[in-house]
């Protein structure tokens, strides 16, 4: 609890996780201050194209934010239909009743996410420091400083187009082994990346794959293309404090591992730290009684996904797309159920961290996460 209401209490970390965070403080009638060690909000994400996840709570996630008191005043795109492909090139449409996901820019331009955030946040007054690396924060700080480590990376390029919005996603291990492939295009902008799970250094190999295939299958063009990388950092930890600060977003290891939705664990994070030094509460109670089951099903959900190989793939992608309303599908596979719950300790042991694997052993190494280091 904080022993003076007016104590400041600062944020490492302007993501999602960091600004949710201040500005529930700042809501409460905290000082807030947050450092970023970055010039602007979002700039390891450039102008990614992202999708907000709508499918792991009944309610709308947008409805969510506002009920939390954080702004949706950033540009989005519902997405309910969209097409799968497996690994032979075969479509399998699907589709939801309402969006799966929205369709959200993130970076520093006006109408991201990152800036929507910032606004919100600078309106109600709190101080973001930028080019602000911090080390250390004395209490009460909460630390938010995103991956520290590639448990996957997503790789490819962010480009301009002229192709009709729309998502596509393969999954195929030749072209994103353990994960899948996706093409993102909004308004004359697109992101088009392979989502690896292991032999990251062969991502230019998949990367180029991922390219090529998505020509062939839906057309694919590309005007002005910039790489664009980055990393994913998946873990269910024990305790996320490091000493009373409390830890939130992907550098508490709170993601999606299934797919690396990551986002809305962020955001769900940042409130709960948020709200447990304003109260004096528990935070590691608080997150493991609102994020910990989540959490163990992906992990779940990912063993499951690595065990499918290439006609495992196929059955699974035809399965979905046979769903009248795939939003309730991922709905049911996302929480907790009590098979997935006796299968835990078994999916843990299949799926570890990939922090000591040798694909990126972070010495002499070429691979998206020590060549993009600088700006991760
Ligand atoms: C290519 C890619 C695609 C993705 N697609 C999706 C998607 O479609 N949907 C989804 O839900 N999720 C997606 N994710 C995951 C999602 O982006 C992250 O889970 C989310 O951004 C995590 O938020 P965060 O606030 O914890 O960390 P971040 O967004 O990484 O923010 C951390 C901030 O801390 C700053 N920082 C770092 N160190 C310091 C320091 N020492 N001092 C001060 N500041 C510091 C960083 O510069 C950064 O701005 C994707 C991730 C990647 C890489």
């Amino acid at each position: 609890m904080l022993t003076q209401s007016h104590d400041t209490i600062q944020i490492a970390g302007a993501g999602p996780a960091g600004l949710v965070a201040a500005i529930t403080l700042v809501r409460a009638g905290q000082k807030v201050i947050v450092h970023e060690a970055k010039p602007n909000v979002g700039w390891r994400f450039k102008r990614d194209l992202q999708g907000l996840e709508n499918w792991t709570t009944k309610q709308d996630v947008l409805q969510e934010l506002e009920d939390l008191g954080i702004t949706t005043d950033f540009d989005y795109l519902p997405c309910k239909q969209g097409m799968t492909y497996d690994g032979t090139g075969q479509e399998y449409p699907i589709r939801s009743k309402i969006p799966i996901f929205y369709l959200v820019e993130r970076g520093p331009n006006a109408g991201s996410l990152d800036n929507a955030l910032l606004v919100q946040a600078q309106q109600l007054g709190v101080e973001v420091r930028f080019n602000s690396c911090v080390r250390q924060l004395p209490y009460p700080a909460i630390l938010a400083t995103g991956p520290k480590a590639a448990d996957a990376i997503a790789v490819g390029y962010h480009f301009e187009t002229d192709m009709e919005d729309g998502y596509w996603v393969i999954c195929d291990d030749e072209l994103a082994p353990g994960g899948y492939a996706y093409l993102l295009i909004w308004n004359g902008k697109g992101t088009v990346k392979t989502c690896m799970f292991t032999n990251f250094k062969h991502e230019q190999h998949y990367v180029q794959r991922t390219v090529i295939t998505f020509q062939k299958l839906v057309g694919l063009e590309m005007k002005n293309p910039v790489e664009h990388g980055g990393v994913g950092n998946f873990y269910v930890p024990t305790h996320v404090y490091s000493g009373n600060r409390p830890i939130i977003g992907e550098q508490a290891g709170f993601q999606d591992t299934l797919w690396g939705f990551g986002m809305r664990y962020a955001i769900n994070s940042g409130v709960l730290a948020a709200r447990s030094i304003l109260d004096g509460t528990d935070y590691d109670a608080m997150w493991q009684a609102e994020l910990k089951d989540r959490l163990k099903t992906s992990i779940v959900n990912r063993a499951f996904y690595s065990l499918l190989g290439h006609y495992g793939l196929k059955w699974f992608i035809k399965y979905v797309a046979k769903q009248s309303d795939v939003r309730q599908f991922l709905y049911r596979q996302y929480n907790p159920m009590f098979l997935k719950t006796l299968l835990y300790p078994l999916a843990k042991l299949r799926v570890k961290s990939l922090r000591n694997d040798l694909a990126c052993s972070h010495l002499d190494c070429e691979c998206v996460w020590c060549r993009m280091g600088a700006d991760r």
